[in-house]
């Protein structure tokens, strides 16, 4: 198959012989958990390769072993993975957090120091700021506002500058939509790399996906997926991602190896399916996205709609945005006139927009992150990023764009009717 075509082409058929299937045009589901090797030196050599005992011959495939280690499933999923972000490897794992987890424990050590984007995803946010610390890692965040010079100086007089290891970034950030520069952490991360210690940087991508964003060519090590999310694209399997260079994920995949957390070959057969209409799916959710942000902006009952496609021309995120995103995404954060209670009744009144967290599926999603998604951040803090009490978190879907903007509408207008029915009391008291 020739790799020069769209990835879009070749979500059908890349790394799959029909032939070694009996012909089935679709891979079948590799329910095993072994394989039998035709001799005991095929065995031998398989393991050799597997433990790093030797390097690989011209155009050898690493043999099939047993599931844990590898799985055709597993394999021809990984191999079209790597194909929107031109990334030379790929593991997929049983969760997001799973990819997240072993990426910052393979990278970091006692003693070493990990510069981190802030906001992050909920269950990163805790792993970094809870366990991390319990093995010795220290850690320290940065902001979106922040600029170069001043993350240097933060590193610096951390007085540990010498060990940063690792640069983690979330960007688009969940749920802000905040954006982090990729290039600029780049240069951080060369600027206190030494001779014998390259500094990583690794971007969890999955709030834009990967069709729109490829971290790789801005200059990132490793970038990582939440494939629950806009990959897997049906609310129906957890998984998650990483992608990088060799060497990185040689390391990546060792660890995975035995810690165990390695996607099933019936998680994998369900994301290859959906990877063959990933890009459809994310350009009409982008699409309906588009619509919604521009038919809800100017609202009475809306204070503020944070969407990638409505960004200020003369802000700083814009340039990141141009330099970055060939797409705005499907994600979007509204905050409401108003409090929790005028929060809530919209969330209570949608009736095709559901409410649960979880984004980039098939239909649209809605929640509250301040009690929900982002709960565990104490109050300052969520404040600090903007997560206020007003402020909802919508995923779109791909249902008929007019359908969702009638269903937002209405449940506006209800609360709008209540407010001011209830402004009307008050003056008349
Ligand atoms: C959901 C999510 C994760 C965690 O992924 P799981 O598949 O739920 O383990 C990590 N990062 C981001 C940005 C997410 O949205």
């Amino acid at each position: 198959m020739n790799k020069k075509m769209k990835p879009e082409s070749l979500m059908m058929s890349y790394g799959y012989k029909p032939e070694l299937s009996e012909g089935a045009v679709k891979p079948p589901m590799f329910l095993t958990s072994t394989f039998a090797f035709k001799t005991a030196e095929e065995g031998k050599a398989f393991f050799e390769l597997a433990y790093g005992l030797r390097n690989k011959n011209e155009n050898e495939e690493p043999g099939l072993i047993y599931s844990r280690i590898n799985n055709p499933n597993l394999e021809i999923l990984e191999n079209r993975l790597c194909l929107w972000d031109k990334a030379d490897d790929c593991a997929v794992f049983e969760s997001g957090m799973s990819a997240i987890s072993t990426t910052l424990l393979e990278f970091l050590k006692p003693g070493d120091l990990l510069l981190y984007s802030s906001p992050t995803y909920g269950g990163t946010a805790h792993f970094i700021s809870h366990f991390l610390p319990s093995i010795g890692v220290k850690c320290i965040g940065f902001e979106s506002s922040h600029e170069k010079e001043e993350i240097i100086k933060l590193v610096e007089e951390s007085g540990k500058a010498e060990n940063l290891q690792l640069i983690y970034l979330e960007t688009p950030a969940n749920p802000t939509n905040k954006l982090i520069d990729i290039e600029m952490c780049a240069e951080i991360a060369r600027y206190f790399s030494s001779e014998d210690n390259s500094v990583k940087v690794a971007v969890d991508n999955t709030y834009m996906g990967p069709i729109w964003c490829h971290p790789l060519e801005h200059g990132a090590d490793l970038v990582i997926y939440s494939a629950t999310k806009y990959i897997g694209g049906h609310s129906d399997l957890i998984a998650g991602a990483v992608l990088g260079g060799h060497g990185v994920m040689n390391r990546v995949k060792t660890l995975r190896t035995f810690l165990g957390n390695m996607a099933s070959p019936h998680t994998a057969w369900l994301l290859l399916r959906s990877l063959e209409t990933l890009k459809i799916r994310m350009e009409k959710q982008m699409g309906n996205a588009v619509k919604i942000a521009d038919a809800l902006s100017d609202h009475p009952m809306i204070q503020e709609i944070n969407y990638l496609g409505n960004l200020d021309k003369n802000s700083r995120s814009f340039k990141i945005f141009e330099k970055q995103y060939s797409g705005s995404g499907a994600m979007l954060s509204i905050k409401i006139r108003g409090g929790e209670k005028e929060a809530f009744a919209i969330l209570n009144q949608l009736k095709l927009i559901k409410l649960a967290v979880s984004l980039g599926s098939t239909e649209s999603l809605i929640q509250h992150p301040a009690s929900m998604t982002h709960a565990g951040m104490d109050k300052e803090a969520k404040i600090k990023l903007g997560i206020t009490d007003n402020l909802i978190r919508l995923s779109v879907g791909i249902e008929n764009a007019q359908d969702l903007i009638n269903d937002f509408v209405n449940a506006l207008e209800s609360i709008r009717f209540n407010h001011k029915n209830q402004s009307e009391k008050l003056i008349l008291n």
